[in-house]
């Protein structure tokens, strides 16, 4: 082999897409490195003794949501993998609060950032990503955001991040500070350092994979329930076996999708429960004003199915520890979730679910289930 070789067929070491990568995971371990660990708050309900609620608030991070996450950890994977430099235009499918976070992101890395959202799609999520310089593109269903983020990425040359596809993949399930070992990690010094129960709902089903795989991994008796929403194709999916599931999309924003999504991972998911709308908004009206401050529809249904199993303990005579989520503020629904009008024009009547919720926390008194 002639010497030469050894010189001129290896790259010169100048590559200035490995430098931006290199400067762009950077600034995104940074924004990792800068935020502390979100809250778990543990409010006392009276009627509730020895079931102990755990909320782990995902409402603080610098983008509101637990999007923040997933949004980081989708970009180190579109870089790590090559897909994503510095001419890169991205391109997302999003109920929202996933595309506010990767709009900052974006911004952060001075990269082109589209949105396909439905129209009725928040208002303040869209101020949001148009204030971090994305573009948002609406379109009348939910249904179609799929085909038309894919599209667009193709048509500008781009990536299409698509959460709903890899969002199991991209966040390392072992750890490295992802929400179950945070949580699990939280728990530790607690009374009950082992959860009876860890109740989630699913939008890419990411999380809830995330948790379930972590529990597995741990050996723990921890169990995972998903709770899903009217107008959601997960829970058919879940009970049928039947993956092609459809229905016709969620009220509840954030959660519930029309068509099962890949990252929804069944095999790790122990319960599900359905949780009716009204149900939702009513719980995520109650626990706002116990909290003082507004969590999103998600937190509410998240709280209703912890409710659920707390009412089930109590039948049982069982004390234990639930955990759930808060996963973003309610801030972002005044116009909907926390707007009496809207709700009367969505035919959604929460008082009776409202009342019953106040009744349980208060005096114990059983929750129809
Ligand atoms: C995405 C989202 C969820 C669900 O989380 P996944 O990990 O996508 O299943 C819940 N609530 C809100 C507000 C969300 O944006």
């Amino acid at each position: 082999m002639p010497d030469h070789c050894f010189t001129e067929c290896l790259p010169s070491g100048a590559n200035p897409i490995r430098d931006w990568g290199r400067h762009a995971i950077e600034l995104l371990l940074g924004d990792a490195r800068r935020s502390a660990d979100t809250h778990m708050i543990k409010p006392v309900f009276k009627g509730l003794p020895g079931i102990s609620i755990y909320f782990k608030d995902e409402s603080t991070h610098p983008t509101g949501s637990l999007k923040h996450r997933l949004a980081r950890s989708l970009f180190l994977y579109g870089i790590c993998n090559g897909r994503i430099g510095p001419e890169t235009t991205l391109v997302e499918a999003s109920s929202g609060s996933t595309a506010v976070s990767e709009a900052y992101f974006a911004h952060l890395l001075g990269l082109k950032f589209i949105a396909v959202m439905p129209r009725s799609t928040s208002h303040q999520k869209v101020a949001a990503i148009q204030q971090f310089g994305g573009q948002c593109h609406f379109v009348d269903h939910a249904g179609e955001v799929y085909a038309v983020a894919e599209h667009l990425a193709r048509a500008a040359g781009g990536h299409y991040l698509d959460q709903f596809t890899n969002a199991e993949r991209a966040t390392d399930w072992r750890g490295n500070n992802n929400i179950a070992q945070s949580m699990f990690d939280q728990m530790q010094a607690e009374a009950e350092p082992v959860p009876d129960w860890v109740v989630m709902s699913a939008g890419t089903g990411g999380t809830s994979a995330t948790i379930g795989r972590y529990i597995r991994y741990r050996n723990l008796e921890t169990r995972l329930c998903v709770v899903d929403v009217e107008g959601s194709a997960f829970y058919d999916a879940w009970r049928s076996g039947d993956m092609g599931a459809t229905a016709p999309g969620s009220r509840i924003e954030g959660i519930g999708r029309p068509r099962v999504e890949p990252s929804f991972i069944p095999g790790v998911i122990d319960h599900m429960i359905r949780v009716p709308d009204a149900a939702s908004i009513a719980a995520a009206r109650v626990l706002s004003e116990r909290l003082f401050r507004r969590v999103g529809g998600s937190s509410g249904t998240n709280f209703y199915g912890v409710l659920s199993i707390a009412a089930q303990m109590r039948r049982e005579g069982r004390a234990g520890a639930l955990v759930t989520l808060i996963c973003d503020s309610g801030d972002r629904y005044g116009a909907t979730y926390f707007n009496d009008d809207w709700l009367a024009q969505q035919k959604i009547d929460i008082a009776p679910w409202r009342a019953q919720i106040e009744d349980f926390l208060d005096h114990g008194r059983t929750l129809p289930v």
